[in-house]
């Protein structure tokens, strides 16, 4: 069932972690729940990485959930690197602020961003983000 991009990558984790099998994979393709929501938000980079619209949809808040395209296809940017800067978890709220680098056109930029979670029913889910 492993998707080609992700055997390709089965030596690293796309999110810097240990193999893929072993960090995110057993999230994305083996649908055990992230048990944090810094474990959900590295998958989440990685589903992204891996084209995975089905993960990210799945752990969207369901009332946030984006219904069309969530990963652009035209107009492609390849997503080369995650660094976390800070990680807070209170109760069934948390929040992860990241810098994903990423090219686009040649050109390295970075998505800065404060990613809020909310915990349903045992699971954590994305609601969304505030940028820099
Ligand atoms: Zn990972």
């Amino acid at each position: 069932m492993a998707r080609k991009t992700v055997k390709d990558m089965a030596a690293t984790c796309p999110c810097g972690g240990s193999s893929f099998h072993a960090c995110c994979g057993r999230y994305i393709e083996d649908g055990l729940p992230a048990p944090t929501a810094l474990a959900l938000m590295r998958s989440r980079y990685s589903a992204f990485v891996t084209g995975n619209e089905d993960y990210l949809r799945e752990t969207w808040l369901a009332k946030n959930r984006p219904s069309g395209t969530i990963i652009e296809k035209k107009d492609p940017i390849k997503w080369v690197g995650l660094k976390v800067l800070n990680h807070q978890e209170l109760g069934d709220r948390a929040t992860v602020e990241f810098i994903a680098s990423y090219k686009k056109n040649g050109r390295m930029m970075k998505l800065h961003e404060n990613s809020l979670f909310i915990k349903e029913d045992d699971r954590w889910y994305y609601v969304d983000g505030t940028f820099f």
